[in-house]
């Protein structure tokens, strides 16, 4: 039976959600604040320069997998999609020291290994652990087996002391090695603050091309996204916010918007953070257990959030290859010092991110909560000027490893917490959920909250670690189990 279903949010996964629905034969309509959907998964315009907000990687890039099926399936990605891939997941720079992070694993351990001799036995097993992982991400991205991912995680790691590598930290992981350029490597390599789990699973899905760039990046996927929710007979309220969900005998009779609108949908899709959703939208009555556990471990488990830099570097860029993370003089973003910068140049997809010689190029530093609160403490009139010096001490950053761009930079925009927070309502103004620090803080929310009986939640925030093929996987899962 067709259903009138409303969605709550124009992300990823309420896109997704939408357009499963919609298959299904039931009418939907996608209620998004924003001017336009795609959620944190966005872009914007400034002085004639196309600023992607979000991938760096896109997981699913390979045409033979089950996340590939579902991107296809939207229209994010299809066979005219370039999907371009560099040849470093990241480079970091230590001190001049270059320790690549390349899709070639082989070439990979010889050049630690000439970096790093002192350091052979750790060099060695860090990259069989990275193979091994490519086999587990291999059969969960395929669907290949029924077992759990975590009894998979012990059939292909079988050794109880690589599993419990798994779960330390990047810092407690990289004190095995003896060469402080890989310590630091192994620490900073990647954004977030997810534990060696998360390191090794997205160094193996780049490596095996999983982890890519479409080319056009966010804006041009989450527009096919739009089209095809469009095509299918979708009603989009763009501009519109959901501000009070009515509940009449464990049902939800009754959405209003800022609006002064008010629907009276059969089923109710919530893909906003559910942390948003229950306080505000649901007045405190509610909750969702395991995000609730989640919440209270988030000083063990911190969210992911960044303060960014968007800069156009006018000329030549062959000083930086690739996106690279250095190691800097410690500067202040935030609640505390920071003592890395990593810089991403978008001149791998020069259709869209250079014009007259300019290439737009990202400055990115890792935020979380107490960031959050540091910059909410703040008056406004301190709290530009903390803006104003923290983009100065990242540029100045850059060219302090860069001297030859001296001269040559223009700044284009900004965001850290406060701005996120604001675009999507998310927690903290988290770019990511919870990060995963140990075994224990994984949690999977099965998407329901106790109590109303047609409410369904999807989104990066139902289950740890978040990022875009959450919000994907989420989704998909919700609409299946609509009827
Ligand atoms: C700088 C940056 C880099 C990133 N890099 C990557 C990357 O490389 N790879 C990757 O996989 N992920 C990356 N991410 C994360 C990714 O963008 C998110 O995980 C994903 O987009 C989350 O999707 P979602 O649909 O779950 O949530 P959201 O995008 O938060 O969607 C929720 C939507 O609900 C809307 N909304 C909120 N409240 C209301 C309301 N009351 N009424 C109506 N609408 C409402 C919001 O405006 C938003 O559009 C990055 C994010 C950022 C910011």
């Amino acid at each position: 039976m067709s259903k009138e279903i409303i969605v709550i949010g124009g992300g990823i996964a309420g896109l997704n959600a939408g357009i499963e629905l919609l298959q299904k034969g039931h009418k939907v309509t996608i209620i998004e604040k924003n001017d336009n959907v795609g959620g944190l998964c966005s872009y914007y315009d400034v002085n004639g320069f196309y600023i992607d907000t979000c991938i760096h990687w896109l997981m699913g890039t390979q045409k033979d997998n089950q996340i590939y099926e579902i991107w296809k399936n939207i229209d994010a990605l299809n066979d005219e999609v370039k999907i371009i891939r560099l040849e470093n997941f990241v480079t970091v720079n230590y001190n001049g020291a270059n320790i690549k992070f390349g899709r070639d694993l082989e070439k990979t351990r010889l050049e630690w290994l000439a970096i790093a001799p002192e350091d052979k036995r750790n060099i060695n097993k860090f990259f069989s652990i990275v193979k091994a992982m490519e086999k587990l991400m291999s059969y969960a991205l395929k669907c290949k087996s029924k077992k759990s991912f975590v009894d998979l995680t012990k059939i292909i790691f079988k050794s109880p002391s690589i599993i419990k590598s798994l779960s330390l930290s990047r810092e407690e992981y990289a004190r095995r090695f003896k060469n402080p350029a890989l310590r630091f490597a192994i620490t900073n390599m990647m954004t977030g603050y997810n534990n060696m789990f998360f390191l090794f699973d997205i160094y193996s899905l780049f490596s095996q091309g999983n982890a890519d760039f479409p080319s056009g990046g966010s804006k041009f996927m989450v527009e096919r996204i739009k089209n095809r929710f469009l095509s299918l007979g979708g009603r989009l309220l763009l501009n519109e916010e959901v501000t009070k969900l009515e509940i009449t005998n464990n049902k939800i009779v009754e959405i209003k918007t800022n609006k002064n609108n008010s629907l009276k949908p059969h089923t109710v899709v919530s893909s906003v953070d559910p942390q948003y959703l229950l306080n505000n939208l649901l007045d405190n009555k509610y909750q969702i257990n395991k995000i609730n556990k989640a919440r209270k471990r988030i000083n063990k488990n911190p969210i992911s959030s960044c303060f960014n830099v968007y800069v156009t570097v006018e000329g030549d860029l062959s000083t930086i290859n690739g996106p690279t993370l250095y190691n800097i003089d410690p500067i202040k973003i935030g609640h505390k010092e920071l003592d890395y910068l990593l810089v991403r140049p978008y001149n791998f997809d020069p259709d869209y991110f250079i014009k007259d010689h300019k290439t737009v190029v990202s400055l990115f530093v890792d935020q979380n909560q107490h960031d959050y609160h540091y910059y909410k403490s703040l008056s406004k009139d301190d709290y530009q000027k903390i803006t104003k010096q923290n983009i100065d001490l990242m540029i100045d950053s850059l060219i302090k490893k860069n001297p030859s761009l001296k001269g040559r930079i223009k700044y284009l925009t900004h965001f850290g917490p406060l701005e996120l927070k604001n675009r999507t309502h998310t927690s903290f103004g988290a770019l990511q959920s919870y990060s995963l620090t140990d075994l224990k803080s994984f949690y999977f929310a099965e998407g329901r909250v106790k109590g109303i009986k047609n409410l369904y939640c999807c989104g990066q925030w139902t289950r740890c670690i978040g990022g875009t093929p959450t919000a994907l996987l989420t989704s998909h899962q919700i609409a299946r189990k609509i009827k």
